[in-house]
């Protein structure tokens, strides 16, 4: 007897991972042939931004307004108060920013670039230089439409996708000291620290290096504003990988983040789970009057700008339950079910996995690849061929020309970002994109002509280039 209780005690098994909700409703997804697909890319002009969203099967776009709102989120779409001023939406935006955040101002706009263009007008000006990590596409070309400069201080394990460091978003502190030091004061208006930083791979920054940036920037009296869209998901990494949080709320970690900040810009499409939506916060009273000039100028009237009440609402809601610590675990759990299968098949990844994606090494796939025909995008053409998944170039044609001097930018790392959107698909669908990877890398031997540009934007090119065949 008593040995049977041990037998059927050594069968106790850890409960497996699982997510954090159920599904209530179902949106239809269609399978193509590799046929209709080559037809279908030249027809987009190889961009693939071109694409009808339903020529695409898994669409690993981008994670920025894709993701599905909750019960409690649609409930909140009928309690939206329309009213032009003083409306209700904008009182429970205010108070869960409060809350959440800690900043007594805040302004809505209709997205994240929409909360930059609105900051930027009162701060920035021509010849002005602006350090940060990696700085976000739309963040930098704000800026340099100003004639300003984006000055990138991240640490350098950043640029080596196999090195594995917990943090690799942080800012080195000695590359920003240099441009603070060699600097004059007023031409640097301000410091922005990505939260995670997006461009080089979703990648968190840590509470310590938070926390030394701003003590450096008071040093030298400039202010500091994070570009928060994936705040939530940095303050999970947090959590998970600095010693001392491990048994704080993801509430009170985010407190404490931005303490460390005068102000953020945030896309809420992103960790606020909704479909359209962002806002500014500010310390400082004074720098929020100003900005509300703009605000008005460019978005609308500040207690809604740009947005319905009904979106305001949502967007309350969804910082909510996106500083859940259930959620983000399934979240970036899943992320990380795609970068594991992806590594057992020996495809090239940045590691660790970002929060928000996985992003292929598309220089450690392609390795003989002329960068001159834009490996990274014909990585992607490549993938979308292969299964009708759509991931998105992180490379030479996102990296722009140099305004100055007008050639080809041609960035350290080429990467191809499959950005999961957020409680859309299941893990099903995250090996299907994993082995239509591993097939692309099993005749990679095989692609050996790239792409040349047809038409280009002078600037953030990206989104509408128009490319072909060599
Ligand atoms: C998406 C994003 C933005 C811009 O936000 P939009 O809502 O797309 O305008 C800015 N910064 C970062 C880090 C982002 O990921």
């Amino acid at each position: 007897m008593s040995k049977l209780i041990q037998l059927s005690n050594s069968n106790i098994m850890d409960l497996p991972f699982a997510e954090s909700y159920k599904i209530k409703m179902v949106e239809l997804i269609k399978k193509s042939t590799r046929e209709e697909r080559e037809k279908w890319i030249k027809e987009a002009k190889y961009n693939l931004f071109n694409l009808k969203s339903e020529n695409v099967f898994i669409d690993l776009l981008t994670d920025s307004g894709t993701g599905a709102m909750s019960d409690k989120q649609w409930s909140e779409l009928m309690l939206g108060d329309e009213s032009y001023a003083g409306s209700s939406s904008y009182y429970k935006m205010k108070d869960t920013i409060k809350e959440i955040f800690g900043f007594d101002y805040f302004l809505p706009t209709h997205q994240g670039r929409a909360a930059e263009n609105v900051l930027f007008s009162v701060l920035i000006k021509q010849g002005d230089l602006i350090p940060g990590n990696s700085h976000f596409d739309t963040t930098k070309g704000h800026i340099e439409f100003r004639k300003a400069k984006a000055i990138d201080c991240t640490i350098d394990e950043a640029f080596n996708t196999t090195t594995i460091h917990p943090f690799k978003g942080n800012i080195d502190l000695d590359k920003l000291e240099k441009v603070l030091k060699n600097n004059p004061n007023e031409k640097i208006p301000l410091i922005i620290v990505t939260i995670t930083c997006n461009s080089s791979g979703g990648q968190p920054v840590s509470m310590q290096n938070l926390k030394e940036v701003y003590a450096l920037a008071k040093k030298y009296g400039v202010i500091v504003f994070f570009d928060s869209a994936r705040f939530a998901e940095n303050a999970y990494f947090i959590k998970k990988r600095e010693k001392g949080y491990e048994n704080k709320t993801i509430k009170e970690i985010v407190k404490e983040m931005y303490s460390y900040t005068d102000g953020m810009t945030m896309s809420s499409k992103k960790d606020a789970i909704v479909n359209i939506g962002g806002f500014i916060g500010f310390k400082d009273e004074n720098l929020f009057k100003q900005a509300c000039i703009y605000n008005i100028l460019f978005e609308g009237y500040i207690t809604y700008g740009g947005l319905a009440g009904r979106d305001i609402n949502a967007l309350a809601q969804g910082l909510k339950e996106g500083t859940e610590f259930d959620y983000l675990e399934t979240r970036i759990e899943q992320v990380a079910h795609l970068g594991r299968r992806l590594e057992e098949y020996g495809v090239p990844i940045q590691l660790p996995y970002g929060g928000h994606a996985i992003f292929v090494d598309a220089t450690k796939f392609l390795p003989d690849f002329p960068k001159e025909e834009f490996r990274a995008q014909t990585l992607a053409v490549e993938l979308y061929l292969e299964g009708g998944v759509r991931g998105v170039e992180i490379g030479a044609l996102l990296a722009d020309r140099d305004p100055i001097t007008k050639k080809n930018r041609y960035p350290k790392l080429e990467l191809v970002r499959l950005t999961i959107p957020r409680r859309v698909y299941t893990n099903n669908h995250m090996d299907y994109v994993a082995v239509c990877l591993a097939n692309v890398y099993e005749r990679r031997n095989k692609i050996k002509k790239g792409l040349k540009i047809i038409y280009e934007a002078p600037i953030m090119r990206h989104f509408t280039i128009e490319l072909d065949r060599i």
